[in-house]
């Protein structure tokens, strides 16, 4: 038993054991300590009897020959994360995690992981009694990765690709960081460089609800989304722009997210914030489809809450009646002789023509004039696309009532 040997590092220790599988070694735990096999001779290396692995930073002759051996592999030394994935089938389930379809399911449309390379240069400070390791992580274009993304990543321990990594997919890392071609058999062997293929997901989910379904594409760091669903992307509602987790069904048929509808205070059914309005006189939100225009204010209003102006006859809203008469009838301006409103009344109504001293008003959807004799005065409401008569009426000099005219153009006066 060895007295009191330094504590190796499991940075070293993983090390040792990522530098001896990459030369296609195995290493048999024993009870005496590892003992290192290779199958073929080109790698053999010979010990005097285990190791203890606790004792690696006292073997800077085992470090430094593995790392000689390791620069001059023909292709640059690959490793992976530990934590990492390699099949979708790892993370699948996880990334329905954040997702709920009411009454409906979630499932994965696509998925694709690909390799995206880092570069890990380890400096090896050996002397004749000791060995320490330093490792610096690098991205491709040779930048440092910020001490965040290696952790996100999971840099500080590397293992060997469970399967090859093709030889051609392992990129040449920058030449400042140590070892330019690969092949480069005079790199100095105190450095080691590793190429680091890490998962990058892309794919599609897909909401389902019966036969309807949307389609939501996210992307990110597969070991990073296993960890923590929490970082794929809430659905964006293409209607409103709300976004969130929870789907359901609105009663017209979209799939959206729950920030992104609203109920129906008359059906009680889900709709599209888009689709829902709000009734000026009853403030109840609905589907705009029960609402209704107020030809004057523009105002929404539920048909019930309409109120009949008792000049003109026409379904208004509220707000805009005072004394009776809308706002309409109540701010009707003189117009001159030869406005060709007066010549469209008369068209219809030939008699029309004795009238004079007109006054006018329009809404949305009709005219409203008035034309005076000396007798009284004859009120005309037309539908302004269809230039149908809605309303005749007249009422004598000393009447304040408009006298409904039913039927043809009186003769007699
Ligand atoms: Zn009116």
């Amino acid at each position: 038993m060895m007295n009191a040997p330094p504590i190796s590092d499991a940075s070293l220790r993983d090390f040792v054991v990522w530098a001896v599988m990459t030369l296609g070694g195995r290493i048999e735990d024993t009870e005496r300590g590892w003992v290192f096999a290779f199958d073929e001779d080109t790698h053999r290396l010979s010990f005097d009897g285990p190791i203890d692995p606790s004792d690696l930073a006292r073997r800077p002759d085992l470090v430094r020959l593995l790392a000689q051996r390791l620069a001059r592999c023909e292709t640059l030394p690959c490793a992976v994360p530990r934590t990492d994935i390699q099949r979708v089938s790892e993370f699948a389930s996880h990334l329905y995690q954040p997702y709920h379809v009411d009454g409906g399911t979630v499932r994965l449309a696509g998925c694709t992981l690909e390799n995206r390379f880092f570069f890990r240069v380890t400096n090896i400070d050996a002397s004749d009694a000791s060995v320490s390791l330093s490792h610096e992580w690098f991205d491709a274009e040779g930048n440092r990765v910020e001490p965040e993304l290696q952790s996100v990543l999971g840099l500080e321990a590397l293992v060997c690709p469970p399967r090859p990594i093709p030889r051609q997919a392992i990129p040449r890392p920058p030449k400042q960081l140590g070892r330019g071609d690969a092949g480069d058999t005079d790199t100095e062997s105190d450095v080691v460089v590793a190429a680091v293929a890490v998962k990058w997901a892309s794919g599609k989910l897909e909401f389902v609800h019966e036969s309807r379904s949307v389609f939501l594409e996210f992307a990110g760091w597969a070991q990073a989304l296993r960890r923590d669903p929490g970082l794929l992307p809430p659905y964006v509602c293409p209607e409103t722009g709300q976004q969130g987790y929870d789907l359901l069904r609105t009663a017209t048929g979209e799939l959206t997210v729950r920030e992104a509808v609203g109920r129906c205070a008359v059906s009680g059914e889900w709709h599209l914030l888009t689709n829902l309005g709000t009734c000026v006189v009853s403030g109840l939100q609905v589907a705009r489809e029960l609402l209704e225009v107020c030809p004057i204010s523009q105002e929404l209003l539920l048909p019930q809450e309409f109120t009949r102006c008792q000049m003109c006859g026409e379904p208004v809203s509220p707000l805009v009646i005072a004394g009776g008469r809308c706002r309409a009838c109540r701010q009707m301006e003189s117009v001159e002789g030869d406005d060709p409103r007066i010549a469209t009344i008369v068209q219809a109504f030939p008699e029309a023509r004795t009238l004079g001293r007109w006054k006018m008003a329009e809404t949305d959807t009709t005219l409203i004039a008035i034309g005076t004799r000396w007798w009284g005065e004859w009120l005309f409401v037309v539908d302004r696309s269809s230039q149908a008569l809605r309303r005749l009426a007249r009422r004598k000099r000393w009447q304040r009532r408009w006298q409904p005219v039913q039927g043809d153009w009186p003769t007699t006066e």
